[in-house]
């Protein structure tokens, strides 16, 4: 085959991600200024086989149960951010985390993800009574947290209580861009120290970014695949970036797909084993969104569980989906839609013990 010069160079740092070697960052930055449609021509293949190779054609189902709409926090892309009055706030009770985990364990869903906003009602104390009893009553199921940053001390509890994996996004690694995206309040130093606590913990930990998110540039990219390479998170979650009625970004353009989609690859070569989410963003954006992501390295989809009347309510950016194939009532059409590109979906907890 014939490739030409830039396709060339892209093909041999992919083959040297893939062959386990380190990339320096001048390296990655190549690789994100290149176009999206070339780096995925090369790209999307590669990681796509990498995927078959560790998984087979198989996705891991996660069912997903937005526990809290409310949140301490002010993310200025966030649509449930503090100062945002025009979100909708509603918290679950115990009972109703419990329902949504006997309905979805019934059709054969073997991981829960509980994700919230920065919820101050949520104690440790409560957040580990139902871990403990989701653990208890339904057997060999791996719980996931995604409640934002805790104190190592909270971190511990939720371990303790039974908790497996804990999703915590960096958003972005560059120091300045993270305080584009968040209030002074947040820094990037204190995701960071949280992200390697929760690996310390023993959490199989999930990092990740926006795609397209204000003020990324291919340099902030770099800087974003450079602290995975160090981290190894055994999850990783690559959204666009789509923006939030009554947020400060409400205007700004929304993340590309293609780029999505070739972070994707790109970090699926990195990390040949790493659960990686075809995200419900980017099926927001598009209709074969979750396909495209399969196809470029993902292995996992996240239906959304949380009781339908409160569904549209956790509205992190406009019109997200939350019915049909996002959903858990659209499982059979799901797995047609697996069928049709030839995936079946794999019931297994789908631990990740070591992502490369
Ligand atoms: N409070 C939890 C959960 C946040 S919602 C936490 O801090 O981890 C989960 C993810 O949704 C975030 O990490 C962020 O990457 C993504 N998100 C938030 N607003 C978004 C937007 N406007 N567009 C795309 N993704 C968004």
């Amino acid at each position: 085959m014939f490739f030409n010069g830039e396709e060339s160079r892209l093909r041999s740092l992919l083959e040297k991600l893939d062959s386990g070697v380190k990339l320096y960052r001048e390296e990655f930055a190549c690789l994100m200024s290149a176009e999206p449609s070339v780096l995925n021509a090369v790209a999307s293949d590669m990681a796509g086989d990498i995927a078959r190779r560790t998984f087979g054609r198989r996705v891991f189902l996660r069912g997903l149960i937005e526990i809290s709409s409310f949140c301490k926090n002010d993310c200025l892309y966030c649509g449930l951010r503090a100062s945002n009055k025009d979100a909708q706030r509603y918290r679950l009770s115990r009972e109703e985390i419990l329902e949504r985990c006997e309905a979805g364990y019934e059709l054969g869903l073997r991981t829960f993800v509980l994700q919230g906003g920065e919820d101050l009602a949520l104690t440790d104390e409560w957040v580990a009574d139902v871990v403990r009893e989701i653990k208890k009553r339904f057997a060999g199921v791996a719980v996931t947290l995604s409640l934002g940053e805790r104190d190592k001390v909270s971190y511990r509890r939720f371990k303790d209580a039974g908790a497996d994996r804990y999703l915590l996004r960096h958003e972005t690694y560059n120091a300045e861009h993270y305080a584009r995206l968040h209030p002074q309040t947040m820094s990037r130093d204190a995701r960071v120290a949280c992200l390697h606590t929760l690996k310390r913990l023993g959490f199989q930990t999930g990092a990740g970014m926006m795609i397209g998110s204000p003020g990324q540039t291919p340099a902030t990219l770099a800087d974003d695949l450079m602290f995975l390479q160090e981290l190894r998170p055994e999850m990783v979650g690559i959204g666009p970036f789509i923006p939030a009625h009554g947020t400060p970004f409400e205007h700004e353009p929304k993340g590309s797909v293609e780029r999505t989609l070739s972070l994707i690859s790109v970090v699926r070569i990195m990390f040949p084993r790493a659960n990686i989410p075809a995200t419900t963003a980017l099926a927001t954006l598009d209709a074969k969104g979750r396909e495209k992501g399969i196809m470029a390295g993902a292995n996992v989809l996240m239906p959304n569980i949380s009781p339908k009347e409160q569904r549209a309510k956790y509205s992190i950016y406009d019109n997200k989906a939350n019915t049909g194939l996002e959903s858990i009532e659209g499982l059979e059409e799901l797995k047609e839609r697996l069928a049709a590109i030839d995936y079946t979906v794999d019931w297994g907890r789908g631990d990740c013990l070591d992502p490369r």
